[in-house]
């Protein structure tokens, strides 16, 4: 007889975990979305409407034998998940991968579930952003950066002003890293104030046209014509609070052991985002633990014992394009970190921000590798 797995959510780690085990098991995959969003793509999916479909592939096309339940995890407990429409799905093994919210437009509107939905919503803001003169971003992060890269590209004389409290631009990564993404920024002629917060938010909603004024810590006073929020990750563990399962951390992560397994159960498991491991929050590693859960759920199906471990990486990595011409990176090398060339950011992600790959999980039903980079 099948077992059924269970998995919580279809971003990048569990839509990789309910393809890989899809021929071995009865798989149910339950996110409330239509489609799986490529969140790398969405700044590009916000700036050029007509490319924005790429960032979405349709669940229908993920699964052969599995069923994807358009439906929201309300609570789990060791033996199924209770969904929000009160329906009930019995698990012999659970996964549980909701991974995070980020503010609009890096990830959609938490209440935008389907594919039109979600490019309306780029469109409608896209307008707003066509136009105006000036933008503001508040957060020199990968995404803030990556915002400013991709407008840049499309409206070369923009003013684009970015605005975050550190005072480093990708903090713990190469000096030389950080130093060619300061060139390449400052030739675009993105303005940036770092080491400053604001006294407070603008008065508009982020996204809409208008006149924004706001004023740094220092002082300096900023007009611009709209403006962006780029921070503020939220751990979507909303439906584990209740602590039927398990106790989350105070980041309202979840405690895992090196299995993946959430502690206390062989056969529930916590990846990506919400998973409590000093991993940073980014797909790649998500899709790592996805592969450690794949073969250990693949092991116990075959009546084994399940031994496969996740390890800590010792490197970190980032691609940070700037548009389609430019951007910086890092990459693990033999010898340690090494610099990425702007060459292989364009190459690795910033040509397609991962398109082809991902169209490849969606429509090949028996590929399931990990295939980020
Ligand atoms: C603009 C941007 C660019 C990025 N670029 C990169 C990059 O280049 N490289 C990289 O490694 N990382 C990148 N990241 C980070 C990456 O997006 C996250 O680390 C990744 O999404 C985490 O994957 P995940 O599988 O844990 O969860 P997610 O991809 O967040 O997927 C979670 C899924 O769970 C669903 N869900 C949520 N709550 C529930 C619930 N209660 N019930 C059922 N389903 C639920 C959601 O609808 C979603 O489909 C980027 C992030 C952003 C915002």
């Amino acid at each position: 007889m099948n077992r059924t797995v269970v998995v919580v959510g279809g971003g990048y780690a569990g839509s990789l975990v309910a393809k890989a085990l899809d021929a071995d098991a009865d798989v149910i995959l339950i996110d409330p979305r239509e489609a799986f969003v490529n969140a790398a793509a969405s700044l590009r999916a916000l700036t050029q409407p007509d490319w924005a479909p790429n960032a979405f592939f349709s669940f229908a096309t993920l699964l052969e034998r599995g069923r994807v339940l358009r439906d929201r995890a309300a609570s789990v407990d060791p033996r199924g998940v209770t969904l929000a429409s009160g329906e009930r799905v019995e698990a012999d093994y659970l996964v549980l991968a909701t991974g995070s919210g980020y503010t609009y437009p890096a990830k959609p509107h938490h209440g935008s579930t389907s594919i039109a939905e979600q490019l309306g919503d780029l469109r409608e803001t896209h307008q707003e952003l066509a136009g105006t003169h000036r933008v503001l971003i508040l957060g020199a992060g990968p995404v803030g950066l990556e915002l400013a890269g991709e407008i840049k590209e499309v409206w070369p004389d923009k003013q684009v002003i970015v605005v975050d409290r550190t005072d480093q631009l990708l903090p713990g990564f190469l000096p030389e890293v950080q130093d060619d993404l300061r060139r390449q920024l400052d030739k675009l002629g993105v303005e940036l104030h770092l080491g400053t917060g604001l006294t407070a938010l603008p008065t508009i909603d982020a996204g809409r046209a208008g006149h924004v004024a706001v004023t740094t810590d220092r002082g300096d006073e900023i007009v611009a014509d709209i403006w962006f929020r780029a921070f503020g990750v939220r751990t979507n563990t909303d439906y584990l609070a209740d602590g039927t399962l398990t106790p989350l951390t105070e980041q309202a992560t979840v405690p895992v052991t090196e299995r993946l397994n959430v502690q206390g159960y062989d056969h529930v498991y916590a990846i990506g985002d919400i998973a409590a491991l000093p991993d940073p929050k980014m797909a790649s590693y998500a899709m790592t633990h996805a592969e450690v859960v794949v073969q250990n759920i693949t092991a116990q199906l075959a009546g084994d014992q399940p031994g496969t471990v996740w390890s800590p990486t010792a490197e970190r990595r980032i691609l940070l394009p700037l548009g389609t011409h430019g951007g910086a990176g890092q990459l693990p090398t033999p010898d340690g970190a090494a610099p990425a060339t702007a060459q292989m950011v364009y190459e690795r992600k910033g040509a397609d921000l991962f398109t082809a790959k991902f169209a490849s999980r969606f429509s090949n039903p028996r590929r399931s590798i990990n295939d980020w980079d």
